[in-house]
This record gives C-alpha cells, structure tokens and sequence, in this order.
C-alpha cells in the first residue's frame, strides 16, 4: 500500500465564545493577533492533511495552525508532502526519519516541523487502519471515558466575564477548567468561580512575563491554589528561568512551544516544569509524542498534551491520552461552533473514542464543503 496523493483542507469555522461582547481590561492586546486564545478572534481554523494510498484507503492528520495556517501549506505543499508521495506506508517511520533528515536545516519547529507532524499523524491513521485496530489498541492504550478539560479564551481580563463563564463551564460539568488570562483579578475571580473544593484551576499566560516578573506574579497566586500555570516566561525555552520560578512553589506547565523531542528534553533536565504539554500537531506528530511520553516516564514528569484543536489532532490527542494515568485530561477549546465538523465536538466533560479502526475521523463533508478556505492537491 503506497501513498497516492495528499489533500490538504483548511478549514475557517465561526464560533462563540458565549459572550456579546468581549472586552479588553487594562493594556491593549496589539500583538496577539497570532494568539489563538485571544479575545479578537470569531473563527477558528483547522488544517486537514487527507493522505489516499493506492488502494483508496485514507488517513487525517492535522498540522499546526491558526495564523500560521498559510506558512504550513506552502511547507506542505513545497517541500514535505511530495517527500512521501509513491512511498510505501508499512515504511511509514523510515520515510519518516528521511523527511526529517532531508529538512533538518528548518529548525526542530515551525512549518516544516507542523507539516512533518501532521503527515506522520495521518499515517499512524492509516497503519492503525490496516491493522484492523483504533489507533488506542494499536498504541497499547487502555480504552476509556476520557475527562475533558475546558480551555477558556481569553476574556480581555474581565473578572466578572471570567468568573461567569468559568460557573458556566462549571453548570456544563467541567471539573477541570484553564483560563488564557494574564491579570491576577481575573485569575482570583475564576478561582472564586471555581472553588479548589470544587475543582481544578490551570491558568496560561502564554509567555507575557521576564524571569522576575514571573516570581512575583507566581508568589502572589500561590494561595490560588492552581493546578499549573502555564508557560509565564519570556521567551517559553527559557528552560533555566522557569527553573526559577518554579521555586515559588506554583506547579508549572509548558512544552507546546518545545522545538522537537529534544526541546522537551531540555525541559525535563533542567527541572523547568511540573507538567509537560506537548502539541502532536507541532512536535513531529505521534511518533515524536511517544518518544516524549518515553522521556517524561523516565524524568518523573507529568504529560498532559497540548491540544487547541478541533481536527484530526484533537481526536489523535484523545487516542494518546488512553496511554496516560486516567486523571490526564483532554484539553478542548470552550467554544461553540456554528457548524459540527464532527458530533463530538458538542464538548460534553466525557469523551468515549468510537471502536472503529484508525483514528476514526469521519467528518461531515457538508461542513468541509460550507467552511474549506484553502484545498491542494499533492499527487
Ligand atoms: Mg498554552
């Protein structure tokens, strides 16, 4: 069975955030408009890789995203897919290796690494497929009723915005609810919201802060009582100053932005965080996931992937997280579509994987038709 062509979908799909209208607090957000929790957003995007084998059988990936969207297609489309166009998908890790290799000199992240990341997932579809199993099975993973955690834009810093959506998210059943907030009123009214009794409060900065301002912010939330704090330096490899402030005795998170498994190695040895987060749709896909999965076991950290999906990366993300302890959580954006790309993208707190073989993506090709903004054809 050898890969035919790669389609590459991308996709643009409204969505509410559960608010008229949102404001910004305090400092205006000039520079996040690549951000992809910022509070200036009213879509979001997806980029589908649909990889045909010769035998018509098909396998998803999704490569990272967001504003990078257009850089990642021409990646794709330039340089990575033709890569492995003809190539037989039993050799799947070998072409692998060989992309990786062939591209080395484009960083660890980025594009090229997105697109990589995306194709290998795909493929995992398609070998899980012809093994007859879901992707969880072929992984060794124990099938189960995966928790959800709802990942909350931001709310611009509103502390009444954010206590009443975190009670919103709450109502629906969420247990486990992360903020994109960066003012500690905002931070304290979740938690209000939210009591520690009740459940468990992660907040993502998403790199605002030098190593200082970092100790005395983490300092002032640690009677907040916060399950991690994600990612509160500038620049986020800043591996030996987030060493520092995680001496606040405040859990800390990062990893998404980790070039590579290499990136997150450098993580683990600098003692740098409680928790590691990485992106399957930026690390190099599934294959780089379990090689993280592997160095984390080793280094005592805990792993709770990153997940700003609604793609096949979201449902590869739940398939990994049957290979981690049960109380690891599937990050989902708390958002509501106007259109389902797929029923369960209706977040409920409770995720089941359908037993189908792969990763089971079956998305509604009306949807793709109504919201599909970019189509290439690799052959
Ligand atoms: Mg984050």
């Amino acid at each position: 069975m050898n890969i035919q062509h790669i389609e590459l979908i991308r996709l643009s799909i409204p969505f509410s955030a559960g608010t008229v209208q949102r404001q910004t607090v305090g400092q205006a957000q000039d520079d996040d408009a690549f951000n992809a929790a910022s509070p200036r957003h009213r879509r979001m995007e997806s980029l589908m890789i649909k990889v045909t084998t010769d035998s018509g059988q098909v396998g998803w990936g999704e490569a990272f995203g967001h504003g990078a969207n257009p850089a990642t297609v021409t990646a794709l489309q330039a340089m990575v897919a033709p890569l492995f166009i003809g190539t037989a998908c039993d050799q799947h890790l070998r072409t692998l290796e060989t992309a990786r290799r062939a591209l080395h000199g484009f960083g660890s992240t980025g594009p090229v690494m997105y697109a990589l990341s995306g194709i290998d997932m795909a493929l995992w579809d398609l070998a899980a497929q012809a093994a007859g199993k879901p992707l969880y099975d072929y992984l060794g993973g124990q099938p189960r009723a995966l928790e959800l955690y709802a990942s909350l834009v931001s709310y611009g810093g509103d502390p009444d915005e954010v206590f009443r959506q975190v009670r919103r998210a709450r109502d629906q059943g969420f247990r486990k609810i992360k903020l994109h907030e960066t003012r500690y009123e905002a931070i304290a009214a979740a938690r209000e919201a939210l009591p520690a009794t009740d459940g468990e409060l992660m907040v993502d900065v998403n790199c605002p802060w030098s190593v200082a301002q970092a100790c005395d912010m983490a300092e002032r939330l640690r009677t907040l009582d916060l399950t991690w704090l994600e990612e509160p330096v500038w620049p986020p490899d800043d591996a030996h100053g987030l060493a520092r402030v995680r001496q606040a005795g405040v859990p800390l998170s990062a990893g998404e932005n980790a070039a590579g498994v290499n990136g997150l190695r450098a993580l683990f040895e600098q003692g740098a965080i409680d928790v590691a987060q990485p992106s399957v749709a930026k690390v190099g896909g599934i294959t780089a996931m379990l090689q993280v999965f592997e160095l984390a076991r080793e280094y005592g950290v805990k792993v709770v992937p990153h997940c700003f999906y609604f793609g096949p990366g979201l449902l590869a993300v739940a398939h990994l997280c049957t290979l981690l302890p049960a109380d690891v959580a599937v990050e989902v954006p708390f958002i509501e579509f106007e259109r389902l790309l797929y029923p369960a993208l209706d977040f409920k707190p409770r995720l089941t994987l359908a037993a189908v073989p792969g990763l089971g993506f079956a998305p509604d090709q009306e949807v793709i038709e109504r919201y599909c903004i970019e189509r290439v054809l690799i052959s």
